[in-house]
């Protein structure tokens, strides 16, 4: 039936056929960037279905993020031309937590269990590093986060830790302390946090057998998108459902009258789910948090038989863009050569671009995307990607001014402000009142009086007396507090049991096990938000942010009212699951006509016409925390290779010659990685401003549409470096130009040997004439400090400024 006529085998090449079509126990897709990967899934999916190979409810398909999984429902939904219900599609976390929620009674764990973010983690762990006065001992919040994730990863807990740990070491004694209170701290207030999802699954399947035999019996396809990215963790989730149910737990279920006829093999077990993992060695970015790259090399040992199928045809981008990409990750060694190619042509050469400034940079950024964009290049097929999220400064900045319309994808995030992590604090408090982060987040917000000391009160009185802090807020009136604080606390109280009050169903609800009759969620919060005060204090202040604020907790239950009529019947935990479960690439709307920006990291999958690499220097990319880790910069090269293969027609890729990091100005060298692309593929142009100083005339209606202003009206982005300048010094150490990297910034200037003392008069391409008044500073710092005839009073870099002497 899917012969060469059906849409689910039509138009692949033979390789990807032969991967949706193929059965077995264990199949691994190895291949390129824009090879068809993610495409072979889905095809395979809606094959195994048409084929009557699976029900829909027998497969689970891991993406790696909620986008990608919605996108593949979408896929197999159409390739299908009917629903496809009952199919998990989802990243591990939502399997996880939809796992964990229905066998939290297992784990001893209530089923309205807070999922913590990295924020509330790092809260916690201030306290109790606080508590032990271990900051003086180094330890900081991220640290000691840092640490517990990557154990958690390693599927490590505090007692397995312990015995590993060298116990004459004072640093890990402490270490284990703090491991140890954050993992108690998380079950009394019955929380989980990111890692705990996955770590806690595994251990849910390992310590009970027949809770994992419900799984291992129901999912017969498991499918992982992006598989050279999981950890540890992640990767003993995926052998665990794919174990095959012993004899005993087979006839344990069957008496339990859980379907197993037909099911099981001559042994009587039920066999293992048959895998399919696809994945991509050269694209493995996440070995920092924990992401084994063995994992996919030791796929064949791990699953014996599995069948190994090679895509190799490139479908996403051009052999301009491909060559590129061949040319950089060949450089890393210990990999499998594979070179990908494509069957449509060079297509445009890839443009390079140095910028005097990350501004400079910036605007000729935004140039080009308006040019693109009158070319009939929409916006949202546009995508600009840096490493740190610090780079997006300048790039707003360039942005606003241009009127460009754009989105920054993962930057400070909605449910990351602090007025929604308040407002979500409220809900969680409600949902799960053992949640004791979540209810000292709202004990004085909005103030009420109630102090940092009161709350200690509190917290001290619940420890003494086991009970939860919620109901040591109910015993505040023998306290000692004040008449006004005691009466103040139970208010708070009171609202929060009224607000869980609302959530319970009618009895005709609670009769037919539905949520019939209880309050929708978008009511509980606007009662929440009413008689907590929050939203008068936020709309009655004098502080001009607190009015976005309270549109911000507006927009918050705008989206609660969406997720009522979108989700009949769903619970208030369903909706701060979903919450918690947001990541970063959920945010991008395909539908909005925005150009888009993120870190090379949420690029990962994604695929655009254009693609701007940018801050592509030493320092950023490789970053310069990789350049201690071993591996790092072959990571920081797998990086840039994903960058570059996210482009489809054109590749830009630029840089600046300096650049305000960590709050200093440096002066900045071409990225290694630059130097492995072959000369031929890159239209190197430089800044307008460099060229033209040294043509000796100076567009300036150019420069003053760039808001490169003389002087007057803050000074734009020179302003800015202007700043930046006064506390400029060299952070990187000076590396010998090589004539290469002279190519790049050496074509735009490097003033090096130019002597300069007060009373010279110069000339520079932007701000005209002046006199040189100082010169401070050494070597590549010497700084000329200038009063020009108009532009006023500025500080320029001598060895890059684009001045010349008169
Ligand atoms: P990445 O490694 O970046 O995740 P991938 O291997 O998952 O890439 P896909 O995203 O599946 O690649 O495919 C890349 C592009 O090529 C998509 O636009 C996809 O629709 C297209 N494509 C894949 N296979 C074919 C084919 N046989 N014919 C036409 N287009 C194809
Ligand atoms: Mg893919």
């Amino acid at each position: 039936p899917s012969g060469p006529g059906s849409p689910l085998t039509e138009g692949l090449n033979p390789q990807q056929r032969e991967a949706v079509e193929y059965r077995g126990p264990a199949l691994l897709i190895v291949a390129g960037a824009g090879s068809g990967k993610t495409r072979v899934l889905t095809h395979r999916i809606a094959h195994l279905i048409e084929m009557r190979d699976a029900w829909p409810s027998q497969i689970l398909a891991i993406t790696f993020t909620n986008k990608a999984a919605a996108e593949m429902r979408e896929r197999v939904q159409a390739l299908l031309g009917d629903s496809a219900s009952g199919m998990w599609i989802s990243t591990f976390h939502s399997a996880c937590v939809r796992i964990l929620r229905r066998e939290a009674e297992s784990l001893g764990l209530s089923s309205t269990f807070t999922i913590y973010d990295s924020a509330d983690q790092r809260t916690i762990l201030k306290r109790i590093i606080k508590g032990l006065d271990a900051d003086t001992m180094g330890f900081t919040p991220a640290s000691a986060q840092a640490k517990i994730s990557k154990l958690k990863n390693e599927l490590a807990d505090v007692e397995s830790h312990a015995r590993n740990a060298n116990m004459n070491d004072p640093q890990e004694v402490m270490f284990l302390e703090i491991f140890r209170q954050y993992t108690r701290r998380l079950r009394e207030a019955s929380a989980l946090d990111f890692d705990d999802l996955i770590a806690e699954t595994v251990y849910l399947f390992r310590a009970f057998p027949k809770v994992a035999a419900l799984y291992q019996r129901r999912f017969r396809h498991i499918l992982v998108d992006e598989y050279q990215d999981t950890n540890h963790a992640q990767y003993s989730l995926i052998r665990e459902l794919t174990r095959p149910v012993a004899p005993a737990i087979v006839s344990e279920l069957d008496e339990h009258g859980i379907l197993v006829r037909g099911m099981t093999d001559a042994t009587g077990s039920i066999p293992g789910a048959s895998l399919t993992v696809v994945g991509d060695s050269d694209q493995s970015i996440y070995a920092f948090r924990g992401a084994d790259i063995r994992n996919i090399v030791e796929f064949e040992r791990d699953f014996p038989g599995a069948k190994v199928v090679l895509l190799e045809q490139n479908y996403r981008s051009t052999q301009n863009i491909l060559s590129a990409a061949n040319a950089v990750i060949s450089n890393n060694f210990d990999r499998k050569d594979k070179k990908l190619w494509t069957a449509d042509g060079d297509g445009e050469q890839i443009v390079g671009y140095t910028g005097y400034t990350a501004h400079d940079e910036a605007q000729f950024i935004a140039d080009e995307i308006e040019s693109l964009h009158r070319s009939g290049v929409a916006y949202r097929d546009i995508a600009v990607f840096y490493r740190t999220n610090a780079q997006t400064r300048a790039l707003e900045e360039i942005f606003v001014r241009s009127a460009l319309p754009y989105r920054v994808v993962g930057g400070t995030k909605f449910y990351e402000r602090a007025e929604i992590k308040d407002a979500m604090a409220y809900l969680i408090a409600v949902a799960n009142p053992l949640d004791e982060l979540a209810l000292r987040r709202i004990l004085n917000t909005p103030k009420r009086g109630i102090g940092p000391a009161t709350e200690t009160t509190i917290a001290q009185f619940a420890e003494q007396n086991e009970l939860t802090f919620r109901q040591a807020m109910r015993s505040a009136g023998g306290l000692g507090l004040g008449p006004k604080v005691t009466a103040a606390i139970s208010a708070l109280a009171d609202v929060l049991d009224e607000a869980a009050a609302m959530l319970v169903p009618s009895q005709a609800g609670i009769d037919a096990g539905t949520n019939e009759g209880a309050s929708k969620i978008s009511e509980v919060l606007v009662f929440l938000m009413e008689r907590s005060g929050l939203l008068d204090a936020l709309r009655n202040s004098r502080d001009p942010q607190d009015e976005t604020r309270a549109e911000n907790v507006e927009e918050l239950v705008a989206q609660t009212r969406d997720f009522d009529r979108e989700n009949p019947g769903a619970t208030l935990v369903d909706f701060l699951t979903q919450v918690s479960l947001v990541a970063a690439a959920d945010e991008l709307d395909d539908a909005s006509g925005t150009v888009s920006l993120m870190t090379l990291h949420t690029a990962k999958g994604l695929e655009y016409h254009a693609v701007f690499l940018t801050g592509i220097e030493e320092g950023l990319l490789p970053h310069q925390m990789s350049a201690s880790e071993p591996g790092g910069p072959a990571e920081e090269r797998r990086l840039f290779y994903v960058g570059i293969t996210r482009a489809r027609k054109r590749l830009y890729l630029s840089l600046a010659m300096s650049r305000a990091q960590f709050g200093e100005v440096a002066v900045a060298m071409p990225s290694r990685y630059l130097q492995e692309i072959p000369e031929g593929l890159i239209d190197w142009r430089q800044s307008p401003g460099m060229a033209t100083s040294r043509g000796g005339s100076q567009p300036r209606a150019l420069n003053a549409r760039r808001g490169f202003g003389q002087g007057g009206a803050g000074g734009g982005a020179w302003g800015t470096r202007d700043r930046d300048l006064e506390r400029f010094s060299v952070t990187r150490s000076e590396k010998p130009k090589t004539e290469w990297a002279n190519k790049v910034t050496g074509t735009v200037r490097d003033n090096g040997d130019l002597t300069l003392e007060a009373g010279d008069r110069i000339r520079h391409a932007d701000f005209g004439e002046g006199k040189v008044t100082q010169v401070t500073g050494e070597g590549t710092k010497r700084i000329a400090h200038v009063s020009f005839d108009r532009a006023g009073q500025k500080k320029l870099l001598i060895k890059i400024a684009p001045i010349e002497k008169l």
